[in-house]
């Protein structure tokens, strides 16, 4: 379920008590991540919500957004549902993270949100 990474990365161990590890287990059996995954997208989400994360690229097309992510170093797609018209985030499965947040800001994604063409889901 894991995803091949590329690059070097960090290893470490962290300590949680049982609810937060089972409440992390549960979110990413959901979204179909492994828990890594989750925790990585809960921290891509928290780093762009605190302006440690920027989009520097995107390309819009009819039924998807890629953006570059600076702190992963890859792109990211960001797929529209149009019946729920809904963006729906390929890397954490979910229709609110970081990718999503920071797309909204986009003055074109902006534009079909006022109208109405794109509905965000609230936290
Ligand atoms: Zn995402």
């Amino acid at each position: 379920m894991g995803r091949k990474t590329i690059g070097r990365i960090e290893r470490w161990t962290i300590s949680l008590k049982p609810e937060i590890d089972q409440l992390l287990e549960k979110v990413a059996k959901e979204r179909g991540l492994n828990k890594t995954d989750l925790v990585e997208s809960i921290i891509i989400e928290w780093a762009y919500n605190h302006g440690y994360n920027k989009i520097i690229h995107f390309n819009f097309r009819d039924n998807s957004i890629t953006v570059w992510d600076y702190l992963l170093n890859e792109t990211v797609d960001l797929h529209y549902d149009s019946v729920k018209k809904t963006l729906i985030c390929s890397r954490c499965r979910t229709t609110y993270c970081g990718h999503v947040s920071a797309a909204i800001k986009i003055p074109e994604v902006r534009q079909k949100l006022k109208k109405g063409q794109i509905v965000v889901e609230d936290l």
